[in-house]
């Protein structure tokens, strides 16, 4: 069985990240989306409400699971007997600062491979900090990310600004 594990801080997930999620899905037979804590960023929703805002937008998605790891990314892809990463391109901005992490990972554990899915057109100049940015300042979020979690988005920024 061939598990893909797509890594991010998801904070929160977008529809950009959710259109490669389910691309990923029909590609290989099981995708992790892996949620990895950043101890130099302070996210909007912690680790446990990122996850569960993603359980709740792929709940249909059989092959899908949602995890979240403060481990190095190359140990955990082994507790789950994976060597595939995912990552998502957006502008050439993305390809410096992935392929060097691809490298790294390929170095720390030559057994992983980084597979890159092109960015959907409609999703390029998409981000969860713009996101962010845009909801902080009252704009509309709607077709940016999944519906079932723009309330929890505006409610945690109405707590915390
Ligand atoms: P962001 O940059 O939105 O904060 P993350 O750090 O959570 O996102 O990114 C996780 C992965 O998703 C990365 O591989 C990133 O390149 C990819 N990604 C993020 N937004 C998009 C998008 N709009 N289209 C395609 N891939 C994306």
């Amino acid at each position: 069985m061939k598990t893909a594990v797509y890594p991010g801080s998801f904070d929160p997930i977008t529809n950009g990240h959710l259109d490669i999620i389910e691309r990923a899905s029909n590609v290989f037979d099981e995708v992790i989306v892996l949620v990895l804590v950043n101890p130099n960023k302070q996210g909007l929703f912690s680790i446990e409400e990122r996850v569960e805002l993603i359980k709740r937008v792929v709940k249909d998605k059989k092959n899908v699971k949602v995890q979240c790891s403060s481990e190095l990314l190359v140990n955990f892809m082994k507790t789950v007997n994976a060597n595939i990463i995912i990552k998502g391109l957006r502008a050439v901005s993305d390809f410096e600062y992935e392929f060097q992490m691809a490298l790294m990972n390929n170095k720390l554990d030559p057994n992983v491979e980084t597979v890159f899915m092109m960015t959907n057109a409609q999703y390029s100049f998409l981000s969860s900090s713009s996101v962010k940015q845009v909801a902080i300042f009252g704009g509309c979020i709607q077709g940016l990310v999944p519906d079932e979690i723009i309330w929890d988005i505006m409610e945690k920024i109405k707590q915390k600004y």
